[in-house]
């Protein structure tokens, strides 16, 4: 699905720009690198309006928040994934197991009184570029 495609959203310039940097953005932007990156063409725009719009799209359903560490961060892949997740820099990774969701699913039938219709499992530990940081000092 295009992001844009959604028929009941006024698209103001701020909201198709916010989508147009995080269609580019293959990570889980957080609202300062959203801001970071809309500003170099919406030189005006403050990072409530951005906070603002990232909230009304999420509440639209075009965008996912997700909280690591306490930190937002949104997310555009709506296709049932896993995430790798740096302790360190805090980066955030997709993360495709067929396997894994499978697995998860099955183990999810069994459990009573609670309706599990997805699943997502978190993997914390380094990404290479702060291994390679470790591994200088
Ligand atoms: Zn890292
Ligand atoms: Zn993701």
């Amino acid at each position: 699905m295009e992001l844009t495609e959604k028929a009941d959203i006024k698209y103001t310039n701020q909201r198709i720009e916010i989508l147009a940097f995080l269609r580019k953005h293959d990570g889980h932007p957080t609202v300062d690198e959203v801001y970071d990156g809309v500003r170099k063409k919406l030189t005006r725009i403050s990072k409530a309006t951005v906070y603002k719009n990232l909230k009304f799209l999420t509440e639209k359903g075009l965008l996912e928040e997700v909280n690591v560490k306490g930190v937002s961060r949104f997310e555009t892949n709506f296709i049932p994934h896993h995430h790798l997740i740096c302790r360190e820099c805090r980066k955030m990774e997709d993360f495709n197991s067929e396997q894994l969701l499978d697995y998860s699913m099955k183990i999810a039938e069994e459990i009573e009184g609670f309706t599990i219709v997805s699943t997502s499992t978190n993997f914390y530990g380094l990404c290479e570029k702060c291994r390679e940081c470790k591994k200088e000092t």
